[in-house]
């Protein structure tokens, strides 16, 4: 029972705009060395915002993707999207896209048209999951997940509770398909409990605490909002909640490959990113 000892906590990283939709804070970005964060190549986080009442849609217009999958979280708020590969939906609280880019696709992602009207808060996680580089060259596909879908474990030592998105803890399993192995679990946890949280030896673990405060294995105390990286050897974490606390859980294996990105690519190799751009402005990733 080793622990996963914590590498660093991140705080006050500084927002920027992603379109006119998403203000968020990328808590990490492919630009990092992999070795740690492997396979998550991005964390966005659009913390509660609050948005006027319009007739124009905010958000962002069409753009490419290839090499990895885009997982939207929303907490607050309501998205629509719509894809080359005919895929459409609007996801509101709770509900989760998980997008795999694959050999690539166009898309473009706004706040719904009912959301937009009535104005409000809003509040997403964008995740980007790196591919293995055969699964880089596969047709892109499309995973709604809603809220109602996603089972809710139970955390041992009666600390809260953990909606399984995807992976599986304590034999409750999320219904996301991976294409390698991924935990993603959305904690709720008790103030004055602590609990354990198990991730194999050898995968990525990594926490965001978007409210409240947790203390971890003991001794670093993290306040929402934090980004916690841990150290990939050790088996789990323990996890003290000081502040009744909402945490996003991301634990995965390494993908054990160069990655190369570009913008909205990522790939294993510069000639890769070439051709991905050539294949874009030539429309092989489809079009809306
Ligand atoms: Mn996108």
């Amino acid at each position: 029972m080793a622990e996963k000892k914590v590498l660093e906590v991140r705080r006050d990283v500084a927002p920027h705009w992603v379109g006119d939709g998403f203000p968020v804070r990328s808590f990490f970005t492919y630009q990092e060395a992999p070795e740690t964060l492997s396979p998550f190549l991005m964390l966005d986080y659009a913390g509660p915002t609050e948005f006027s009442p319009s007739q124009q849609r905010r958000g962002v217009d069409v753009h490419p993707h290839k090499g990895f999958e885009t997982v939207t979280i929303v907490y607050q708020g309501e998205l629509e999207h719509r894809d080359s590969g005919g895929n459409q939906g609007a996801i509101g609280p709770g509900d989760v896209q998980w997008m795999t880019a694959g050999s690539g696709v166009v898309h473009e992602e706004y706040h719904s048209e009912a959301f937009t009207r009535r104005g409000g808060v809003l509040e997403i996680v964008q995740l980007w999951v790196n591919l293995p580089a055969a699964a880089k060259k596969e047709p892109p596909r499309y995973q709604e997940i809603l809220g109602r879908d996603v089972p809710v474990a139970r955390l041992e030592d009666e600390a809260g509770t953990a909606r399984i998105i995807a992976g599986e803890y304590r034999g409750v399993k999320g219904p996301a398909r991976t294409v390698t192995p991924v935990d993603l679990w959305d904690l709720r946890l008790a103030a004055g409990r602590s609990t354990r949280l198990n991730s194999p030896e050898g995968h990525a673990a990594i926490l965001l605490v978007r409210k409240g405060a947790v203390t971890i294995n003991g001794s670093t105390s993290a306040r929402g909002v934090a980004l916690v990286v841990c150290d990939r050897a050790g088996d789990g974490l323990d996890v003290a909640c000081d502040e009744d606390a909402t945490v996003l859980f991301l634990g995965g294996a390494l993908i054990d490959e160069p990655v190369v990105g570009h913008g909205p690519f990522v790939m294993n190799t510069s000639e890769e990113i070439r051709q991905a751009i050539v294949d874009y402005r030539s429309g092989r990733m489809g079009a809306l």
